[in-house]
């Protein structure tokens, strides 16, 4: 049985992450600049955000390799540099799970849209695509990665291609994938959640749900809508922290953590079976997510008074846990060096 499935035996909704490239940009990654370079070039600062995600409660981080594709890394060059990149982004994730010490702590490998229009509709044929997967997927996993996660995708045939590139590596390991459903209940290709369900399951993946899109109301009806049909694989919910605005320019998201600590309550009431996050949050969300659903057990009504307390109350543990660490690291390399 894979680490995935030995976790969501232990029972209870898995936390999974919240926005990386969110994160990034608050760090320093300039527009235009690829977010996977950051994987060599300012490895502590990702590794910074990714431990803030364990430390905030998450079973499950995404590398930070999403637009590790040799497509999507092509509009900086980078195409070169697909398997170090991508291996760079599982070794960092690593050793931040080890060295949190947790044992209940997956590593995805991410794998985001390639950025391309397949065939007939567009350029790229089928078969490049999976072998642009595929180069991705065996740096993945070849570093290591427990599962793979596809996510913010439109179209079955992309899913498809990137499955297909995944299982070209590996027969077994877990793949969890998810559809941005932002375009009126669909996907920007037009696919319904139901039709993402079905596919996807045919497939064989081991999680199918919503990530990204226009907001928790939007992204609730999306995972409403698998969960109503009965699916035989847990559904994911990871929405982005609010409706996205544009303000000069940028996407700004509003929704506070305790927002979203009050969505990971109705996403978990429905029946979602892994909640994170995406565009907008942080890890002060993640940490309130999970701060209500242990303070609030499942089955319970959904109210959102005790929510916020129990927010205020895990963001001082997660800064003082967070403070602690720090310390301890600094004491240690002053005695090493
Ligand atoms: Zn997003």
């Amino acid at each position: 049985m894979s680490k995935f499935h030995d976790l969501l035996r232990r029972g209870g909704p898995l936390m999974a992450d919240g926005a990386m490239g969110t994160m990034l940009f608050q760090s320093g990654l300039q527009h235009g600049e690829a977010p996977e370079s950051w994987n060599l070039s300012n490895p502590e600062k990702v590794r910074a955000i990714q431990r803030q995600y364990i430390d905030a409660g998450a079973n499950i981080v995404l590398s930070n390799s999403f637009g590790g594709t040799r497509f999507r890394l092509a509009l900086h060059k980078l195409e070169g540099q697909v398997a170090e990149l991508n291996r760079a982004a599982v070794e960092l994730l690593r050793a931040e799970i080890i060295d949190s010490g947790r044992d209940d702590v997956l590593l995805g490998g991410d794998i985001g849209p390639s950025g391309e229009i397949l065939e007939p509709l567009g350029a790229l044929t089928f078969e490049a695509a999976v072998e642009g997967f595929e180069e991705q997927a065996r740096a993945l996993i070849e570093a290591g990665a427990d599962l793979i996660w596809i996510e913010t995708m439109s179209s079955l045939d992309e899913i498809r291609a990137a499955f297909a590139g995944v299982r070209r590596v590996s027969a077994d390991i877990p793949v969890v994938t998810t559809l941005s459903f932002d375009t009126h209940g669909r996907t920007m290709m037009g696919v319904t959640p139901e039709q993402a369900l079905a596919a996807m399951t045919e497939l064989g993946a081991a999680a199918v749900g919503a990530n990204c899109g226009n907001g928790t109301d939007e992204l609730f009806a999306a995972v409403q809508r698998m969960l109503a049909t009965g699916p035989s694989v847990p559904i994911v919910a990871k929405s982005n922290a609010g409706m996205p605005r544009l303000v000069g320019g940028k996407a700004h998201y509003d929704a506070t953590p305790e927002e979203m600590a009050a969505y990971a309550l109705q996403v978990r009431a429905a029946g979602a079976g892994i909640i994170g996050a995406c565009c907008g949050s942080s890890p002060a969300h993640i940490a309130a997510m999970a701060a209500a659903l242990r303070a609030n057990p499942a089955g319970a009504a959904v109210t959102t008074t005790p929510v916020v307390q129990a927010t205020a109350a895990v963001d001082d543990t997660v800064a003082a846990r967070v403070d602690d660490r720090a310390a301890r690291r600094a004491a240690r390399r002053a005695r090493e060096s």
